[in-house]
């Protein structure tokens, strides 16, 4: 199979014709027919994530035709279309027991653990903990770009953030994550505030639900801004980014008793960010992450898209051949355009 892979992080991508995987006793290979492009697949080639060895191929947002399908899976067949969450639970550790498959503790996740979807093919492990059936009123490209930023973003406004109508929603970061969130809160009826440094991506985030935004490039005090515009503060406020800077303003702009939501990931010399702590014990603040969402949560979203409350291809940007992920992957950390962009074609 043809697929894009790095033998040094931080090196040259390339497509190459590497061995066809083969599916483990309960895991199955899929056709991958779309895969987005993440800031996450960035983190990996730059060498960011410890689980990474080398060569690596990367992708992790995926949608597809199930082509092979290991000894012991009892749920699923060849000729499915499924998606599937990008950490996949084991299905037997005490997390995945308890139902929380997305901090499992033998996560298999595509495109770190294992060889991702930056291929024409993927093996797919724990394939009846994980794989989600695709609606037939959803296609590749969209069932793609829910396995990553989509998902998260579900988890975090609706599972971690317990998310109610009339409450005030910051999003700081209208990329895939921030839009995603946005769009979500603002079909659970809450009123969305959108903060980024870019003024197209603002515009864009009003599309998709925002009811103000706030530039904070030429905003003196972001977090004054925001008090001001939700009288006192967010109830639920989500880093989308994973910066220094937007995770102190997500935190210093709730209002007493509101929840902070670290979505955007906090990696190399990012990890201990500068935290308003004082305000956090003083205003009875909540800290939560959100990693992912599990298998199991997917009917709930996907019953909101085909109930058209949410329009995740809204989000879709670009579309591109598997050959140009070679110079898409390492510009993903560079200012972007707006929107997921997906590699749907991979002869
Ligand atoms: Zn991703
Ligand atoms: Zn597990």
């Amino acid at each position: 199979m043809k697929a894009a892979i790095y033998s040094e992080f931080g090196g040259p991508i390339s497509i190459e014709t590497v061995p066809d995987p083969t599916p483990t006793k309960r895991g199955v290979v899929i056709r991958v027919e779309a895969t987005g492009l993440c800031r996450s697949d960035w983190h990996g080639w730059m060498g960011h994530d410890p689980d990474i060895r080398l060569p690596h191929v990367p992708g992790h947002e995926l949608a597809g035709v199930i082509e092979a399908v290991g000894s012991d899976v009892g749920s699923w067949r060849v000729g499915q279309r499924v998606t599937l969450p990008f950490v996949c639970g084991c299905g037997s550790c005490p997390q995945c027991s308890a139902g929380h498959q997305q901090v499992c503790d033998r996560q298999f996740q595509p495109g770190f653990t294992h060889w991702g979807s930056f291929a024409q093919y993927v093996a797919i492990d724990y394939a009846d903990a994980n794989l989600v059936a695709i609606p037939e009123t959803i296609d590749f490209a969209t069932a793609a770009s829910l396995g990553c930023r989509f998902a998260t973003a579900f988890r975090a406004i609706v599972d971690q953030g317990q998310v109610r109508g009339g409450q005030w929603v910051a999003v700081h970061g209208a990329g895939g994550v921030g839009l995603s969130a946005t769009m979500i809160a603002n079909a659970m009826g809450a009123h969305v505030i959108a903060i980024d440094i870019d003024d197209q991506k603002l515009d864009f985030a009003r599309t998709v639900g925002a009811v103000a935004t706030v530039n904070a490039q030429n905003t003196e005090d972001v977090v004054a801004e925001i008090q001001a515009i939700t009288g006192g503060g967010a109830d639920l406020s989500i880093d989308a980014l994973g910066s220094p800077t937007t995770c102190f303003n997500s935190v210093a702009c709730l209002r007493k008793r509101g929840k902070h939501v670290q979505v955007g990931l906090m990696l190399a010399d990012h990890q201990h960010p500068p935290v308003p702590m004082g305000k956090v014990i003083a205003g009875e603040l909540e800290i939560l992450g959100s990693h992912g969402m599990q298998a199991h949560r997917y009917p709930a979203m996907l019953a909101m898209i085909a109930a058209g409350k949410l329009k995740p291809e809204k989000l879709i940007g670009t579309r591109i051949p598997l050959s140009d992920a070679v110079t898409a992957l390492p510009a993903m950390n560079r200012h972007q355009g707006t929107g997921v962009t997906i590699i749907d074609r991979f002869a």
